[in-house]
């Protein structure tokens, strides 16, 4: 039964709630936002995740030892060099991946890039791509300036889904795009979590059937990563990319994690945009030109690692490790299924809201999408105001998104009686 339907038969208070919370210590390790000396209600960690109290003392850490040891950092007992094998087993564990198919590096949509370069190879008829309707713009442009460069018109071969009214896309027509789409297909790239709907596609079926036609699938898990547990492995699925700084509090504009399957990854005469951080570490310092890259995704790495910030991503995943995806994901079913109980349960609310996010919790993560019949910049105003932190999408659309690893029952409950006011 989904969560909210239980409330409804089981009312119980956010309170209790709270306190039955296993994970609620959690929320004691974040800088929580003040407005007017008051804690907010940060419902934006889709956007931008909350700073972790560590984070300051690792950056802090880096900075002294390069003041202390310069170039000699790279090769001391925690050396530089080696930065990218850290983080690499909490990474797996949030994706569903080996250790040797996942890598943070660079940023998502750079990355996007390079996973593009790799995957998307026209031959021949099999040329088309497909994406789906309304995508996040970088993913767009990232997808479209491949082919353009390839002399490839998308007007012509880029396939965008449409969902129905309500934003919804169901496995089935994707699925029927990607088959009837047949052997001109050449890529499926899609989101693990769309950013507007917050839904959370099937990556199984939609894998499936891409590889059926022969084609690959790749997906931008920017709002999946850290907010749902997904098995990229086991579903074969081909790459994905996703940022650090929403669900993964890594701060602004840090680090991307990838995932290439091995069965690509550990391929050497895989296509790709080679760097010299990508050659086998035994030979990589010999500065020669025959490059023998490192099997796995690490054979896609160009640079050096950004150490200063990267210290911030893998302080992040230490706590995600702590917790662990199942267990926020346990609670993240709870918290999102609370604020859907009360808000179609709350009749001044009811008349002017339809939520976008589908009700069947295997399809979504924490964030619901309200879509305002009316009143919906003023209801926005009214909360922001209020001390809520939400985003806003025209056209009248607020996405909450209430975040297991620092948020809490009793805000859920306030963020919805702070939105009835504006009705009653
Ligand atoms: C957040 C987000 C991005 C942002 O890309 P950056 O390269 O990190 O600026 C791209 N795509 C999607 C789907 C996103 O949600």
């Amino acid at each position: 039964m989904n969560a909210a339907k239980h409330f409804e038969k089981n009312p119980v208070t956010a309170q209790l709630l709270d306190r039955q919370d296993p994970l609620k210590e959690f929320r004691k390790e974040f800088h929580i936002p003040k407005r007017n000396n008051k804690e907010v209600i940060y419902f934006c960690g889709n956007s931008l995740g909350l700073q972790p109290k560590i984070t300051s003392s690792k950056i802090d850490h880096e900075l002294k030892k390069w003041a202390q040891k310069g170039v000699e950092g790279h090769f001391d007992e925690d050396p530089w060099v080696s930065h990218h094998h850290k983080g690499k087993t909490a990474m797996a564990h949030l994706v569903g991946a080996k250790t040797h198919e996942v890598v943070a590096m660079n940023n998502l949509t750079t990355n996007l890039h390079l996973l593009l370069a790799s995957f998307y190879q026209p031959e021949g008829n099999r040329k088309k791509m497909i994406i789906e309707k309304g995508a996040f713009p970088s993913d767009y442009f990232a997808i479209t300036s491949h082919m353009k460069q390839k002399g490839i018109a998308p007007d012509d071969h880029l396939i965008e889904i449409t969902p129905d009214k309500n934003g919804y896309f169901s496995t089935e027509k994707i699925c029927r795009t990607i088959l009837d789409a047949g052997d001109a297909l050449a890529l499926v790239m899609l989101p693990g979590i769309q950013y507007y709907s917050g839904q959370f596609l099937d990556l199984k079926s939609i894998t499936h059937a891409a590889h059926k036609v022969g084609a690959y699938a790749g997906f931008d898990l920017a709002h999946a990563a850290g907010n749902i547990p997904m098995t990229l492995h086991k579903d074969q699925v081909d790459f994905a990319a996703w940022c650090s700084y929403k669900y993964l509090n890594s701060g602004p504009g840090n680090v991307s994690g990838v995932f290439i399957h091995e069965t690509h990854g550990n391929n050497s005469n895989f296509p790709r945009l080679a760097g010299w951080w990508g050659q086998n570490e035994s030979i990589r310092f010999k500065m020669e030109n025959n490059f023998d890259p490192i099997p796995g995704i690490d054979g896609w790495m160009l640079s050096n690692a950004n150490i200063i910030s990267s210290v911030a991503h893998l302080a992040s995943l230490d706590m995600f490790e702590k917790a662990n995806i199942h267990e926020l994901r346990k609670k993240s079913v709870l918290l999102t299924g609370y604020l859907e109980y009360l808000l179609v349960n709350n009749a001044s609310i009811k008349p002017h809201i339809n939520i976008l996010t589908p009700k069947k919790e295997s399809e979504r993560g924490c964030q619901l999408s309200l879509y305002f019949y009316d009143q919906g910049r003023l209801a926005f105003d009214h909360l922001t105001k209020n001390g809520v932190v939400l985003d806003w999408r025209e056209p009248n659309v607020i996405r909450v998104a209430p975040v297991p690893m620092y948020n809490t029952f009793d805000e859920v409950e306030k963020f919805v009686g702070l939105l009835a006011q504006v009705f009653d």
